[in-house]
């Protein structure tokens, strides 16, 4: 009963570990890729350079979506950023898209200054670079 007692009690303790961000309710990260859900720590620390929280808002959910949307396969996600400044919005894109761990991601910022606007993360080692802001 100790024996059982310690481990319950040390599982609580090591999933009390905060990720370094948070979930919008209802959003699947679980069905996103091993090599989606890799980079959610990397773009969290970068969020955290900038003095921000990474919120994930849209992960592997099925609903309808753009042709090629990579949200269903779990590729893609979606980070809150209409809370920020302009200036803070990109210079955490620009963090993002020049980090090491993340080239094989596009990453864009959709919908800018309007109210659906969020950055838009795409695992696509291949076409990566082909898509990029305006
Ligand atoms: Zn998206």
């Amino acid at each position: 009963m100790l024996v059982l007692w310690c481990l319950s009690r040390c599982q609580y303790v090591v999933s009390d570990i905060s990720p370094g961000y948070s979930v919008k309710p209802g959003v699947d990260i679980q069905s996103c890729t091993e090599e989606t859900k890799a980079a959610f720590p990397v773009m969290a620390r970068v969020f955290a350079e900038h003095g921000q929280e990474m919120v994930i808002t849209s992960g592997a959910e099925p609903y309808p979506r753009l042709p090629g949307s990579k949200h269903p396969e779990g590729n893609a996600v979606d980070l809150r950023s209409k809370h920020m400044s302009i200036s803070m919005k990109f210079s955490v894109l620009k963090s993002l898209r020049s980090h090491p761990e993340l080239q094989d991601f596009d990453i864009l910022l959709e919908n800018i200054q309007q109210e659906q606007e969020h950055f838009h993360v795409e695992r696509d080692p291949r076409t990566k670079n082909h898509r990029s802001n305006p």
